[in-house]
């Protein structure tokens, strides 16, 4: 049943707000956000500031190595990617490279679902070996695989909503091509999980340890999970490791035949937008827009958040609560809870403003409204081709010259 919509004032005290929206999402699975993980620009801010790109560039792969965890932030616009950017170039210069670079791949990926929409959720390519079809087993998200590294990034992913690139990679891995699981199916749980779920770094990047959406599939042995993660998990181990290999012999073990090619075999494209009318009366605050310095809050206008059941419901509770916390930091911003369309319609006949996005279902939200999207802050300038979104490469090639000055 459709509640009718209801404005909502979120409580300055983080315990409070916290339980209220326990209270507003009792379906919302998962523990509560945890420790040090706290939404808003506030806290996005002292994250860039204690950012050392020297040290990142010399550590990030190992998992106890000095990675910024901004990628939250990033993910509802706490921080928005030039900025970061630019704060990373002026206090590092030439040094902040390796930083710049991990943080064009968001922008390069974001770029691929803006040109390919959801279509990034099925293969791009042909896979360049065989990959598994079977349905995800309850033991993955229950953390059960017998195997100490696999059950402890789960639980990590679940509890805190947050796993290292590294650890990433390796579950995927482990996930695709030892246990032939259907790519999609485990990619679309895992983003439902993480504080930073985003469809285009997800997805993508599911893609390309699959190997449609790169030129070979990524494996990993147990000499580069203890290299870069380190003994404890090794240590704790009761099992047989199916990771205690060359890459030759695992190579030859995983995969029987090659198949597949570079040619790109998706491609949809968004359908053209049609032209506001009228004058803009309000702005629709998005999940990608919660900051209180959003470009879009120099239009003075009345601006609202909604916490719409039919777009959250499947969130993590840690999740929702990230939001509610960016949004304590916005006190001019109305929240309420409700259909968006509806929430919006009550609020203005006129012209509404936002800011646009690649997620279909924020856009599906308000197809009946009179809607002005305006575009996100972009990284680069740069217009790019189906060619150079397909391998970051080539995109890199184009946008290093201005984001490296
Ligand atoms: C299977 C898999 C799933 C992933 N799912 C997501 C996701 O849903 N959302 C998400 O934001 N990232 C995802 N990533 C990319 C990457 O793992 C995270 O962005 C990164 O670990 C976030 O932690 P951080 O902010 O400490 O990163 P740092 O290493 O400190 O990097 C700084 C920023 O650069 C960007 N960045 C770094 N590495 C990557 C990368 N490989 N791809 C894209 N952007 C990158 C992020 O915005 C990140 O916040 C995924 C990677 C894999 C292998």
């Amino acid at each position: 049943m459709t509640q009718p919509p209801t404005r909502i004032t979120l409580a300055s005290d983080r315990y409070e707000r916290l339980a209220q929206i326990r209270d507003y999402f009792p379906q919302a699975a998962g523990p509560d956000l945890s420790p040090p993980w706290q939404g808003g620009r506030l806290a996005a801010l002292q994250r860039l500031s204690a950012a050392n790109a020297e040290e990142y560039a010399r550590t990030r792969n190992q998992l106890s190595g000095a990675v910024t965890g901004l990628s939250p932030y990033l993910r509802h616009g706490c921080l928005s990617l030039p900025e970061t950017v630019a704060d990373v170039r002026a206090r590092f210069g030439k040094r902040g490279h390796k930083l710049i670079a991990e943080l064009a791949y968001r922008d390069y990926f974001r770029q691929g679902w803006y040109r390919f929409g959801d279509a990034i959720m099925q293969p791009m390519e042909q896979p360049k070996v065989v990959l598994g079809s079977q349905p995800m087993p309850d033991f993955i998200a229950q953390g059960f695989t017998g195997l100490v590294c696999m059950d402890d990034i789960v639980h990590q992913l679940q509890k805190v909503g947050y796993v290292h690139n590294h650890a990433r990679m390796w579950f995927a891995a482990y996930v695709i091509h030892w246990l032939k699981i259907d790519w999609r199916q485990a990619a679309a749980w895992f983003e439902s999980q993480l504080l930073d779920g985003n469809i285009a770094s997800n997805h993508l990047s599911w893609q390309w340890i699959a190997s449609s959406f790169s030129s070979k599939p990524y494996l990993f042995n147990k000499e580069n999970l203890l290299k870069f993660g380190g003994e404890s998990w090794c240590r704790q181990c009761r099992v047989r490791c199916p990771f205690d290999a060359s890459y030759e012999q695992l190579q030859q073990q995983l995969f029987t035949d090659a198949v597949g090619d570079e040619k790109p075999i998706t491609h949809q494209l968004h359908p053209p937008k049609s032209s506001p009318k009228g004058v803009a009366t309000l702005v629709w605050v998005h999940d990608e827009m919660l900051s209180p310095s959003h470009a879009l809050s120099a239009f003075n206008l009345p601006a609202l958040f909604v916490f719409d059941p039919a777009l959250y419901q499947a969130w993590p509770l840690k999740r929702l609560q990230f939001m509610a916390d960016c949004l304590a930091e916005m006190p001019e911003v109305e929240v309420w809870i409700g259909a968006t369309s509806q929430v919006l319609a009550r609020r203005t006949q006129g012209r509404i403003l936002t800011q646009d996005t690649p997620q279909k279902a924020l856009k599906q939200a308000v197809s009946e409204l009179n809607m002005e999207w305006r575009p996100e802050p972009q990284l680069t300038a740069a217009s790019l081709s189906d060619h150079q979104l397909m391998r970051f490469s080539r995109y890199w090639k184009v946008v290093e010259p201005t984001l490296i000055r």
